[in-house]
């Protein structure tokens, strides 16, 4: 038996075939083009889909379901994508109903980060644990909050939006239009915009990475700075909900070690109970195809 996972992001939408061990049995991946009306982008999902069937011969007797991650916010209720910042063209999308009438299997509908969230506690670095959250920390920053032996997601599927948690208000101002949230400072666009007013031209978050790697003083001191947000960031999570374990994922996690080390130091430092100090920060356990995995995860989910 198969489940589908269909993780519908920013840049790229990604389908994939997989089995209950959370191998991907086949894939395709289509860039998302923001200029096209959503609908039609739907119709190019369910199209490329059956073509990934067909090629494998996989008949639909064998998919216990379907499972869609979607950028946030989402109405979950209502499996709609509601509108992403990412895809401006996306306004209120009947996501789950399309693929409803499309298909004669169940459909689950969560957000991205929500999916992953599911994945590392399945096939990843969560495995065992009932109490874990799940951090993405890439252009943006978010998170899936499984606490007591459940997903935590929210009235509407957008619990952990933790990006918004204002850290420093006297710094500049975030999409959301508060000031000084946790994304605006330690995210891999935040890097690359407090770098590039620091040295005077244009760097991405990768060539501030580089910099800090060659020992720059200037960018080292950044990175050291964006450890500790993360770190403060983490802190407000582990006092919040106390968490066993915090996964770590998405781009600029990629940077390993420092990032570990100087964050699981400040949080041994700074959470509040003896208990919270020693929550283990780990790296995510799915880097690859992360989000065909979570989105199939959330069918797996329903089943156990
Ligand atoms: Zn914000």
């Amino acid at each position: 038996m198969f489940a589908i996972g269909i993780d519908i992001g920013g840049t790229k939408i990604a389908i994939g075939i997989v089995d209950l061990q959370g191998e991907i049995k086949a894939k395709v991946k289509i860039a998302t083009d923001k200029t096209k009306d959503p609908n039609d982008v739907l119709v190019e999902i369910k199209q490329q889909t059956e073509k990934l069937m067909e090629s494998e011969q996989t008949s639909w007797q064998a998919i216990l379901g379907v499972g869609i991650g979607a950028p946030g916010p989402i109405n979950k209720k209502k499996g709609i994508i509601a509108c992403p910042p990412n895809l401006p063209k996306w306004r209120n999308i009947e996501v789950a109903a399309f693929f409803e009438k499309a298909w004669n299997v169940p459909i689950h509908f969560e957000n991205d980060a929500t999916a992953a969230t599911l994945a590392e506690g399945r096939f990843g670095a969560a495995q065992g644990h009932s109490n874990y959250i799940f951090v993405t920390i890439s252009t943006g920053i978010g998170a899936g909050l499984y606490a007591n032996g459940q997903l935590i997601s929210g009235a509407f599927g957008n619990a952990g939006d933790v990006g918004h948690i204002v850290l420093d208000q006297s710094k500049g101002t975030c999409v959301c239009g508060q000031k000084g949230c946790f994304e605006s400072l330690a995210s891999g666009t935040a890097i690359a915009r407090r770098a590039t007013e620091r040295l005077g031209r244009d760097l991405d978050a990768k060539e501030v990475f580089a910099l800090y790697d060659e020992g720059h003083e200037e960018m080292t001191a950044l990175i050291q700075e964006t450890f500790e947000y993360i770190g403060i960031g983490l802190v407000t999570l582990i006092n919040m909900f106390e968490p066993e374990k915090i996964v770590i994922g998405g781009g600029v996690s990629l940077v390993g070690e420092p990032l570990f080390s100087a964050v699981q130091q400040y949080v041994s430092k700074y959470a509040l109970s003896p208990f919270g100090r020693k929550t283990k920060i780990v790296p995510a356990g799915l880097q690859q195809d992360a989000g065909i995995v979570g989105a199939a995860s959330l069918v797996l989910n329903e089943r156990s």
